[in-house]
């Protein structure tokens, strides 16, 4: 698919964070779990003469974002107002960063099937704000409720550099990011609960005529999905192109737009020309002194412990010799990885045939670790057969927790291979006699024959010999 254009993507994100309390005040940090406007104080319900003081956790949170991002983290920064009137904002302006934020720059990767930098996409900064509340629309027309549990929740805003240059990378860069603050343990960023959001900037630009054209920016906001990030910035960048080529009413980069996207209709209704940053009128926070992070040792960037973060467990994964798809599934779906990492932590050399199990026969997990690790090695040597096994893990987890031992469970249930050396030996004496010619071939040097003769032995064995050891047996035979 060849488009007349390219496009130029930047988003910015915004991310609850998991805190107790809520960024300024007191009040719990939970929107969903209460009854509208239960958790409300006089300062996160905007009354005048109440004094705002930062959340520490907050704070921390978000330095550990951007030292997982690789950000510069300023030795001072500031808190701003930035006015807008909404009937959910009660104080009339929200509390944020303007010029001056917790974090500056840094980056994510977007590695390949193979564990190779496939983008880098920068960041602009990360700072933090707090949330607004909600507006409940029922079914009275006219009118309307605000709950204002959420307001004052803290939320951080990563505004990356336009980097991007498809949908679909926006689509997996918004993945990453989800991915990346659920293994700093700092927002579960569900998207269908509003803990994550994104307001996709996009805008594209191609050749006219000779001449290099730039469309206006879009800012497709709240998109609460990342397929909608994908599908609404896929569906907006054509109609800025459809719109240029008709000789429509905005022509000039330097226009912006401001739209929303349509889940439903899977439409972009653009809204309004954007307002600049100084219609906001931003100006420094008044009430709350600037916040100097190296000075207070809890919030200090070398106090921050990194864990291992997504590409690192990538990579390591890969030097495992596990698949991309299966890496993915661990990565999104922490029951899983927390038994592979646990199996691994029993046995790294079977992280390999460990991870098979889990991806392959999920039920498995109804075992435990030391269990899953005899079924990883009884496989490996041939003395079960996975498919055999497969649809039985059920009834095996169900008597394991009868009975100790995996082996004698799998040996009642005729699971477990045998090997019988007596009976494989007379087998191969047969063999040597029978297919003598094959036999010949295969001492002349065609050892391509050696899996026809082992056939041969297995066959006679009646099922009481194990391919890799059968052949092994048949290998010494012939080289006599
Ligand atoms: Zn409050
Ligand atoms: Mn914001």
């Amino acid at each position: 698919m060849s488009l007349p254009f390219t496009y130029v993507i930047g988003l910015e994100v915004h991310v609850e964070l998991n805190t107790q309390t809520k960024m300024f005040c007191r009040c719990k940090n939970d929107p969903f779990g209460s009854e509208p406007n239960s958790n409300t104080c006089p300062i996160c319900t905007g009354l005048p003469g109440t004094l705002p003081v930062p959340n520490k956790e907050a704070v921390r949170k978000t330095v550990l974002v951007g030292k997982a991002l690789g950000s510069e983290i300023p030795k001072f920064s500031k808190w701003d107002r930035k006015h807008y009137f909404y009937p959910d904002s009660p104080r009339g302006y929200q509390i944020s960063q303007y010029d001056l934020p917790i974090c500056v720059g840094g980056s994510i990767d977007l590695l390949d099937s193979e564990g190779k930098v496939e983008k880098t996409v920068r960041f602009e900064r990360v700072h933090l704000e707090d949330d607004a509340g909600k507006l409940l629309h029922g079914d009275t027309p006219g009118y309307s409720q605000v709950d204002l549990n959420r307001a004052g929740v803290p939320l951080i805003e990563m505004v990356s550099k336009p980097d991007m240059s498809s949908p679909e990378e926006a689509r997996r860069f918004m993945q990453e990011l989800r991915l990346l603050v659920r293994t700093l343990g700092v927002s579960e960023a569900d998207m269908e609960k509003g803990q994550m959001r994104c307001d996709a900037n996009v805008s594209i630009k191609f050749t006219h005529e000779g001449q290099e054209v730039w469309s206006p920016i879009t800012e497709i906001k709240n998109v609460n999905s990342t397929r909608g990030v994908e599908r609404s910035l896929t569906v907006e960048a054509q109609r800025l192109y459809d719109e240029w080529i008709a000789g429509g009413p905005v022509r000039t980069r330097k226009n912006k737009l401001t739209a929303g996207w349509n889940e439903d209709t899977q439409t972009v209704n653009v809204q309004r020309a954007k307002e600049e940053a100084n219609d906001y009128r931003y100006f420094p926070e008044p009430d709350i002194p600037p916040l100097m992070v190296y000075e207070v040792p809890e919030l200090h960037p070398d106090a921050q412990t990194v864990p291992e973060l997504p590409n690192q467990r990538r990579l390591r994964y890969f030097g495992y010799g596990l698949l991309s798809a299966d890496i993915e599934v661990f990565l999104n779906d922490a029951e899983r990885l927390a038994r592979f990492e646990a199996l691994v932590a029993l046995d790294e050399s079977k992280a390999k045939g460990s991870s098979n199990w889990l991806i392959n026969a999920p039920t498995c997990l109804a075992l435990p670790d030391a269990d899953i690790i005899t079924l990883v090695d009884l496989a490996a040597n041939g003395q079960l057969a996975f498919a055999k096994v497969k649809p039985k893990l059920e009834q095996i987890a169900i008597e394991r927790e009868r009975e100790g031992d995996i082996k004698s469970i799998l040996s009642r249930l005729d699971l477990l291979q045998v090997h019988d050396a007596a009976v494989v030996q007379s087998a191969i004496e047969e063999v040597l006699v029978e297919q003598a010619t094959a036999v010949a071939q295969y001492r002349a040097g065609e050892t391509k024959v050696l899996g026809f003769l082992t056939g041969q032995v297995l066959q006679k064995s009646r099922g009481k010999a194990i391919a890799a050891l059968a052949q092994e047996a048949m290998i010494q035979a012939l080289n006599k």
